[in-house]
């Protein structure tokens, strides 16, 4: 119970690609790159392990971003043809590859580090994969012409690369949906009908990240705006817990998302953001178990893992370690409370 997890990815070391920036550049080149990617790999693992994390991730150390990292390898995306495109409901802008022909997976994606995880670890593995509408809204399309076709074509794509990581042994697989809550009716629409076709047929455990972002100043602005109540995910909660996905990211430190809404999950495993990736602050343990104490009113501690708000990418690396040991830190003051309940 109270297990402790993370969003997804971590920061990367200086030698391997530039600190503190999102699509940060990679510093090495060829086959100096892969090996790079695969200690850094290892010392993710490590990190997590030294801080306590009981379901850990590669720490996405092996791709440039959580999106374009999948594309990078599927035909019928042309990096070639970058655009700049206004994304998460013009939120922000980025340069975004553009799709221009029928999409296909050349080949596995993430097989690469997903091993080295693997081989590397005795703990339960979770890996990430972008979801599809986040996908869509993070590229240009001048072939498929319609938003939904396209999801779909990059759920099956998702699906296939699911299936190998799972044969690698992963046990979670999450996707990573922060347009979920920009797009509120088209995720009851479509978006989860395309969840639903790229967790297809699996047989591990299936996650979703929703959140409001990384800590990165378009995104904190943007909060800032957003009034009193964060309520976006009152019009989806239901349907996905009505879905066939095992379990929910959610952001619940220092959000104003309030913590009934968690109501709304009935029945699903809730990965409980309880450490904020926009603060330079390390959360004090005492802070991350009231987070979770709050949402203990809400579903049950067998169904609640506490796990950070987002991913760390450009984050520090001391901070985001310092986050990892006050989560676990956390989590453990909630769990001696309640086993050492009375009855
Ligand atoms: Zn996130």
């Amino acid at each position: 119970m109270l297990e402790t997890t993370i969003a997804g990815s971590l920061p990367k070391p200086v030698w391997l690609a530039k600190p503190r920036m999102l699509w940060a550049p990679w510093q090495l080149a060829g086959e100096d790159l892969a090996e790079g990617k695969h200690d850094a790999t290892l010392l993710a693992l490590k990190e997590q392990e030294d801080a306590g994390i009981d379901i850990v991730t590669d720490g996405e150390q092996a791709r440039q971003h959580f999106v374009h990292g999948f594309l990078e390898r599927i035909d019928g995306v042309d990096f070639g043809r970058r655009v700049t495109m206004g994304i998460r409901n013009n939120r922000y802008e980025a340069l975004v590859p553009t799709v221009t022909g029928p999409l296909r997976r050349t080949g596995s994606v993430h097989a690469f580090e997903a091993e080295i995880a693997r081989a590397h670890t005795k703990r339960r593995l979770k890996f990430t994969l972008p979801g599809p509408m986040t996908i869509v809204d993070t590229i240009a399309d001048t072939y498929y012409g319609d938003k939904v076709a396209l999801a779909m074509a990059f759920a099956e794509l998702l699906n296939d690369e699911a299936r190998e990581l799972t044969a690698i042994g992963v046990d979670v697989i999450q996707f990573d949906e922060p347009a979920f809550n920009v797009y509120g009716e088209a995720v009851t629409e479509w978006g989860i009908a395309a969840l639903h076709r790229a967790a297809e047929g699996l047989t591990c455990k299936t996650a979703v990240h929703i959140c409001y972002g990384y800590g990165i100043k378009a995104n904190i602005d943007w909060k800032a705006g957003l009034g009193p109540e964060w309520r976006h995910y009152e019009a989806i909660f239901p349907a996905l817990a009505a879905s066939r996905i095992d379990q929910i990211s959610v952001e619940c430190a220092g959000s104003k998302v309030p913590i009934e809404l968690l109501g709304l999950l009935g029945g699903k495993d809730v990965l409980l953001g309880a450490i904020d990736v926009a603060s330079e602050r390390v959360e004090k343990p005492e802070e991350v178990a009231a987070t979770v104490e709050r949402a203990l009113s809400f579903v049950p501690a067998e169904r609640l893992f506490p796990c950070t708000n987002c991913g760390m990418a450009p984050m520090g690396r001391p901070l985001a370690i310092g986050k990892l040991v006050a989560l676990v830190a956390g989590a453990a003051l909630v769990h001696a409370r309640i086993s050492g309940r009375p009855g």
